[in-house]
């Protein structure tokens, strides 16, 4: 970095050709990549880093609770099919997921001595079970890149005057000829991520795709009873349902003591935000057997009837297998409904808890399988955008070159991570989007001469 005294703003001016604001995944990953991309010293190139904590990357420190899913098992092509659920998106990130993969990122990590393990469900974490491995593997990729690295620095503003890029601070202006946004989403603000890269985006004529809730628990309106908080259903279909509109999610689903969390509820809240902005109501209900027909699941209850008609359907119900595979209905290895639910679907039913096979009668068969198709968990009252992993919106896709991640409105302007308007499900999908897309700015930034 240049410093150079006698600017017009008075305080010390330091030039890099490379800056890079925001020091998270993407930003440290950008800043790398453009030491590695840059030309040999006939052309120096200096790059900077601001960050506005004490210390960089403190959303993978929290991140798969402090241990860190850095990403997912998979072919780049199999990682945008179950990771990004839009296309559009999955579009956008094809060509950074391609550029910088899984792998490239884990032989980052390897180099760095990060040992890493890949889970059964496709997930990956380091071995040490401490995200903070893989923080200091980056920190020391940092200053290995010889990368001017200011932290406990918040970016004020940013303006263009020329070529260059002006980044005000609380304490010194800094020029570049190349600046990178990398400053995340908006969920977690505590983490440091407020929104500031968005508006510097807006100020430079970045159309903004208003911030949502992704990746949030759902709070109802009227919470679940006490005595289900904390039970889990494994693998039902979540369905929310609004103004004559629904989506759906397979999956885990946790009751919590303000509604639900868990895989099938945290990958649905990016729809329910939506659905609510278009109809207020938005009902919940799960669906306890998914993978069966409504008459698939007539026929088994007929079939259970006819075999015991002696025992109590609340017995059948309890140690009934949630979501059987179909045609191994009683069978596998799935969790059963837990006890306290089937009280509940009991009396949603209209049936008496000790009723037996032979006295479910065809309209009370029919009520047993409404509830158990579609078993209502109330009204959403709130997704909380800062409760989310990731949070949806940001800088709209169709203003930036997916192939560099250059803006098609200011030159020599990149983004990476998630500033962009792009949402991926749990699994690490978002770390590596943000690696990747951070990946391709900093190459890009420095290319781009
Ligand atoms: C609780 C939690 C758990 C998660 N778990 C996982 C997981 O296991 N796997 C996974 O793939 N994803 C996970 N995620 C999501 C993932 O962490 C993010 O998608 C990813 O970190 C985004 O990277 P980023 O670099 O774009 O943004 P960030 O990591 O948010 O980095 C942006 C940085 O910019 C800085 N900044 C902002 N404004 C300024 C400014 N004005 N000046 C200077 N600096 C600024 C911020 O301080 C921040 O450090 C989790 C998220 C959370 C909140």
């Amino acid at each position: 970095m240049r410093k150079n005294e006698t600017t017009a703003e008075g305080a010390g001016q330091l030039h890099s050709t490379i800056l890079v604001i925001g020091g998270g995944a993407a930003g440290m990953v950008a800043a790398i990549a453009a030491r590695r991309s840059a030309k040999g010293p006939s052309q120096p190139c200096s790059i900077t880093l601001l960050e506005r904590n004490a210390r960089p990357g403190a959303k993978i420190r929290i991140s798969g609770g402090g241990k860190c899913n850095v990403t997912h098992r998979g072919t780049p092509a199999e990682l945008l099919e179950e990771g990004f659920l839009r296309r559009n998106e999955a579009r956008f990130l094809r060509h950074a997921l391609y550029s910088f993969s899984n792998s490239d990122l884990l032989e980052l990590l390897r180099l760095r001595g990060v040992e890493i393990e890949e889970r059964a469900d496709g997930k990956v974490f380091p071995v040490s079970g401490d995200a903070a491995t893989v923080v200091r593997a980056f920190e020391e990729l940092l200053r290995e890149s010889r990368v001017e690295a200011h932290y406990s620095c918040r970016v004020r503003s940013v303006e263009r005057k020329g070529e260059l890029f002006v980044v005000t601070t609380a304490e010194d202006v800094f020029t570049a000829d190349h600046l990178i946004l990398a400053t995340g989403g908006v969920s977690y603000s505590k983490t440091g991520t407020t929104g500031d890269g968005l508006a510097i985006a807006r100020s430079f004529g970045h159309t903004i795709t208003k911030p949502s809730a992704a990746l949030a628990p759902l709070f109802t309106i009227k919470p679940p009873p006490a005595s289900l908080s904390g039970l889990a259903l494994r693998g039902v279909s979540l369905v929310a349902t609004a103004g004559g509109k629904s989506a759906e999610r397979r999956g885990d689903l946790l009751f919590t003591h303000r509604g639900f969390s868990g895989p099938a509820a945290l990958s649905l809240s990016r729809d329910v935000a939506e659905l609510m902005g278009v109809a207020r109501n938005c009902a919940l209900f799960a669906d306890l057997f998914a993978q069966h027909s409504s008459a698939e699941l007539e026929a088994e209850l007929l079939k259970q009837a006819r075999k015991s008609g002696t025992q109590m359907v609340r017995k059948f119900l309890q140690s009934c297998p949630i979501t059987p595979p179909n045609g191994s209905f009683g069978a596998a290895p799935h969790g059963t409904i837990p006890t306290a639910l089937v009280t509940f679907i009991m009396r949603h039913a209209g049936l008496e808890n000790d009723l037996t096979w032979s006295g479910l009668a065809r309209e009370k068969r029919q009520s047993l399988l409404l509830a158990l198709k579609r078993f209502p968990l109330g009204s959403v009252r709130d997704v909380p955008l800062d409760q989310g992993e990731i949070s949806a919106g940001g800088v709209s896709l169709s203003e930036v070159n997916p192939k560099t991640l250059c803006s098609r409105v200011v030159p020599n302007l990149f983004f990476c991570g998630e500033i962009l308007d792009y949402a991926g499900e749990i699994g690490g999908f978002n770390l590596q989007a943000a690696f990747s897309t951070g990946w391709v700015a900093g190459v890009n930034a420095a290319k781009s001469g």
